[in-house]
């Protein structure tokens, strides 16, 4: 395809502000993590509403330190939804456990709790809840069933700044929570990643591990093997200046999905809306459709939009040997699935060509 592009799937906020947050890095000559980190770690924590929080260099490395954090190593199982970025459990096969795959309820694609029971072993010690699109997982289904098997609860919140089960953000529910800043999230760093606890014991291994088995730098002891998470205080300026925008970002993205709500009713396709529990920063505007997916996006392409799959699942992977017969609703919902562009400097003709050319497509 060699269309022009009009319509992007995405496009980061970053503008003037970001580029003059910088500079104080350059005049100060502190690069690394320093005085910038600091504070865009106490407003995220602020944010978020946790106790503690270290930074890591992205999100998948951020899942990967919460889990080592909470003790999953060789021999153990972890539950990972079956639709979700590879890297959920990409991070679990990087400590040695095992990632077993759950299914997604079909209509807001959250982890299934019917799934977990079946997969639920003796090996079990984890389940990863992925707050996927900018919903919220069913947290008192998780709850519920991480204490009647005795399992530590790490969220996968890369997609969930900003949002809220009941009135607690996401990520500040489970042992741990993790966030990413990748250049396509809801606020970015360019790469980046943030994992956060309420447990003091929990927090003092995060720490040891990101900062090569000490606590502090400057000394040549190390207590512990220990590993370098850090970040650079240019990512941190950056991130700052992006959770101030994150309000701004957050009503931009809800106009759009609000804008597609309203211009699309009556299309052979339903586009996503927020279960009763959660609030909703829409990561991405979704709609399932009636037809494939495959078909819809080629005719968008077509007009010069973006439009963007679902995952695959993960239990179809080629790069993981666990292989299922058994029907999944992610297998659905990478079929029939659409990802529409919202992003907050979208303008509204932008949104007046993907809808023209979704009504056109189901004429
Ligand atoms: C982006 C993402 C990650 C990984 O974050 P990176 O910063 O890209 O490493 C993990 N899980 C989910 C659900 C994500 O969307």
């Amino acid at each position: 395809m060699n269309e022009v592009i009009k319509v992007p799937q995405f496009i980061p906020s970053i503008g003037v502000e970001e580029y003059a947050s910088i500079k104080t890095c350059f005049d100060t000559t502190w690069i690394t993590e320093g005085p910038q980190t600091q504070k865009f770690q106490e407003a995220l924590l602020e944010h978020i509403g946790v106790k503690y929080g270290v930074f890591a260099p992205n999100g998948t490395l951020a899942l990967y330190l919460g889990l080592c954090a909470m003790g999953v190593g060789p021999g153990d199982e972890v539950l990972v939804p079956d639709f979700t970025f590879i890297a959920s459990a990409t991070a679990v096969e990087m400590t040695g456990a095992t990632p077993i795959f759950v299914d997604v309820e079909l209509e807001h694609f959250q982890i299934d709790m019917d799934s977990c029971k079946k997969a639920v072993t003796n090996k079990t010690k984890a389940i990863m809840p992925v707050h996927i699109y900018g919903m919220s997982a069913d947290m008192t289904a998780v709850m519920e069933f991480a204490d009647a098997h005795g399992l530590l609860i790490i969220e996968d919140a890369a997609q969930a700044i900003g949002v809220k089960w009941k009135n607690r953000s996401c990520g500040s529910v489970g042992a741990v929570g993790c966030f990413s800043f990748f250049a396509d999230k809801t606020i970015t760093t360019g790469e980046g990643g943030f994992v956060v606890t309420n447990d003091a014991t929990i927090y003092d291994k995060l720490r040891y591990l990101r900062n090569q088995g000490r606590l502090h730098r400057g000394t040549f002891i190390h207590n512990r093997i220990g590993y370098n998470f850090r970040i650079t205080d240019i990512q941190a300026a950056i991130g700052l200046t992006q959770l101030d925008k994150l309000d701004w970002i957050c009503s931009r993205k809800y106009y759009f999905w609000e804008q597609y709500v309203e211009r699309l009713a009556g299309l052979d396709l339903k586009v996503t809306t927020p279960p009763a529990h959660s609030s909703y920063v829409p990561f991405r505007v979704t709609f399932i459709s009636d037809l494939l997916a495959c078909d819809v996006m080629a005719h968008l392409a077509q007009d010069g939009i973006e439009a963007r799959s679902f995952f695959y699942p993960l239990h179809k992977q080629p790069c993981f040997t666990c292989k299922s017969s058994e029907v999944f609703n992610s297998d659905h919902l990478y079929k029939y699935g659409v990802c529409l562009p919202a992003f907050p400097t979208m303008t509204d003709m932008q949104l007046e060509l993907v809808c023209t050319s979704l009504k056109e497509f189901y004429a």
